[in-house]
């Protein structure tokens, strides 16, 4: 509880319970009046100066003066009609009070519960000093290369690469995968992991700032200043009904004693300005107020529980409405990790020719690339590798001790000119030309993830209706992958421009308004792609920051179940912001018809109020919770 809650809890207490003393206290006239105000000024003092202040800054219609108007108005009547029955006003502003207070704990739990998830900042690195201690250092002072050490029970602090020690990581925070991650010399890893059983050495690869965690913490911090439609509704819906609360809180009180009094008939002043002012506590929109920004922020902070990372409650809302699900193929839907199955080298040795693609491709990113890399070891030799020009789509072409060398598919060979031959083997073939004479092929495969089918079949189990692969492979290798996984299209030989056009081209044969297209990519070569449909999702937060930055959706790790889980919370938060909105309004309707016929008095009316705000607030805070 903060400091506030607990005042705010001891002035409800000591307001309670002085009205309670002086229900039994003999007074009667200006004293009596004069003591009820007491309990009365405690527990409301802040309600009347909220309203006061909305007065001044002519915002005068929200909850506070609704609330201010009814309890003043109850007063002036028991005064008016000299019963001396002050109770019912203070009680009104009482559980007033008790709702904001219920309000306040319910919002600050689903907070800090989120903070805890998120809780995933380190406060120390250590580094090892020249006499072998270890020294904790504020983690923004590592600079990039450092090795710092990790023991454990420890968070990992920055990104890095594993050079010494073994151990087993608790990635639960990030990517809500709960079996533990074995490290070993080698290994990347991303902060915000907590280190579990040894000592690690690592060099940081990058700086805290730049670091997993650092750009997590930003996205949640941001995503609560993104609203949805749904939460533009209740703004746009106070502007009408508090209006026509008052209004209509004027007319009940005025209109029928006006019109027995015309009638020649006993106008009962005092009856129909009670009623108007139940009317008024009744018509409160604070469940609807309170419980659809929570209900976001539960199901935000549901999803990056499970390691999906949502950038703001307008991207949650999308998603729940998304049909069409577009897939990059390559580090999306497959590994992206390439193995060599063939080399077909023209007039050299195999050896030669892997060598040569292994060096040309020394700076790329692409999952091509780091393939190849790995396939030949022992890459950073001394030959020079220089004007390394990457073509999207295409390959790469670099100067290789002094030789022009193009490594990449037909498409490339083309445009330099080699004579190039297709192979009789399926898998994505990388052609060799060397100053523009063809020198041989080299045939690499991918495969597919393992919950890749797993996933397609479950987002057409959720509700969507295409699923649909886009890639710049060969024909031959994405129909082969497509019909793997069940998707119902495909495209392939795309370039990166193609892929937005393709996309452009879907997003043009909608459906409906509301039937959503999401593009799912690693962010190479198709971050335009990403920014260009209706909701982006990035593959992997360590991948590229390119993706990271134009995505709406941040999948933690790479599994592509993930997407299904993302669509599965969205759906399920959505349907709880509309059963609380049908449900407050509902109650709110009925309650005002009872009011404004006198079925109704402020007891019950403040009690269906808190009562559906309870509820509400209850049942948001279940998006919290997926399966
Ligand atoms: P995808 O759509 O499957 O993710 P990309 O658009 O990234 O594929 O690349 C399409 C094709 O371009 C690849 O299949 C490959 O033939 C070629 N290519 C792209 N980048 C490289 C590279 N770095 N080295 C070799 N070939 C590449
Ligand atoms: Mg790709």
């Amino acid at each position: 509880m903060s400091r506030k809650q607990k005042i705010d809890l001891a002035r409800i207490l000591i307001a309670g319970a002085l009205t309670a003393a002086l229900h039994f206290l003999p007074v009667t006239g200006a004293l009596r009046f004069a003591l009820y105000m007491l309990p009365y000024g405690i527990v409301g003092y802040d309600v009347l100066c909220k309203a006061f202040r909305g007065i001044k800054n002519r915002q005068p219609l929200d909850e506070s003066l609704l609330m201010t108007v009814a309890t003043v108005g109850a007063l002036a009547l028991a005064l008016y009609e000299k019963s001396g029955d002050y109770v019912e006003a203070i009680a009104v502003m009482l559980f007033y009070q008790v709702g904001e207070w219920f309000q306040s704990c319910a919002v600050g739990k689903s907070r800090r519960s989120i903070a805890a998830l998120m809780d995933i900042a380190p406060d120390h690195a250590n580094i090892e000093t020249e006499n072998g201690q270890l020294e904790q250092v504020d983690p923004d002072d590592v600079e990039v290369g450092t090795v710092i050490v990790i023991q454990p029970g420890e968070r990992v602090p920055i990104d890095g690469v594993v050079v010494g020690g073994t151990s087993a990581l608790d990635t639960a925070a990030l990517t809500g995968e709960s079996v533990p991650r074995d490290v070993s010399e080698g290994d990347e890893i991303v902060s915000g992991c907590i280190n579990l059983s040894g000592v690690l050495h690592v060099r940081t690869t990058k700086e805290f700032g730049e670091s997993t965690v650092s750009r997590v913490l930003e996205l949640i911090e941001d995503a609560s200043s993104r609203k949805s439609r749904s939460e533009n509704f209740i703004t746009k819906f106070a502007r009408v009904y508090t209006p026509a609360v008052v209004g209509s809180a004027l007319a009940l009180a005025f209109l029928p004693p006006v019109i027995l009094l015309l009638a020649g008939r006993e106008p009962g002043w005092g009856t129909w300005i009670y009623r108007a002012l139940t009317f008024l506590v009744i018509s409160c929109p604070c469940a609807l107020v309170v419980s659809i920004p929570l209900s976001f922020f539960a199901g935000i902070g549901g999803a990056s529980r499970q390691g999906v990372l949502v950038k703001g409650s307008s991207y949650l809302e999308t998603l729940s409405e998304a049909k069409t699900v577009v897939f990059d193929k390559t580090g999306t839907l497959t590994k992206g990790v390439f193995e060599v199955t063939a080399i077909h080298p023209d007039n050299m040795d195999s050896e030669h020719l892997l060598h040569l693609a292994a060096h040309v491709e020394r700076y790329s990113v692409h999952p091509i690339a780091s393939s190849l890399r790995a396939a030949y070891p022992n890459e950073a030799d001394d030959c020079t590798v220089e004007n390394v020009e990457e073509l999207a789509g295409h390959g790469v072409i670099a100067r290789v001790n002094g030789d022009s060398v193009a490594v990449g598919n037909g498409r490339l060979m083309e445009k330099v000119g080699a004579q190039w031959r297709e192979c009789h083997r399926t898998g994505t073939i990388l052609h060799v030309a060397i100053n523009g004479d063809y020198a041989g092929h080299i045939v690499i495969s991918d495969v597919v993830k393992p919950h890749s089918a797993q996933a397609i079949a479950a987002l057409k189990k959720s509700g969507v209706e295409q699923t649909i692969m886009l890639t710049g492979d060969t024909k031959a290798v994405a129909e082969s992958v497509a019909a793997e996984l069940g998707l119902d299209r495909v495209y392939s030989g795309l370039l990166p421009q193609d892929k937005v056009s393709q996309v452009e081209k879907l997003l043009e044969e909608k459906s409906a308004e509301r039937a959503r297209l999401v593009f799912v990519g690693d962010g190479i070569n198709d971050a335009p792609v990403l920014s260009r449909a209706d909701i982006g999702v990035a593959m992997g937060a360590m991948g590229s920051d390119a993706a990271i930055e134009a995505a709406d959706i941040v999948l933690m790790d790479d599994d592509p179940l993930k997407i299904a889980t993302a669509v599965r919370i969205s759906r399920k938060c959505l349907r709880i912001v509309k059963e609380n909105i049908w449900f407050a309004i509902g109650v709110k309707l009925a309650c005002l018809v009872l009011g404004a016929f006198g079925v109704a008095n402020m007891w019950f009316a403040i009690f269906a109020d808190v009562g559906v705000m309870i509820l509400a607030v209850l049942n948001a805070i279940r998006c919290m919770f997926v399966k």
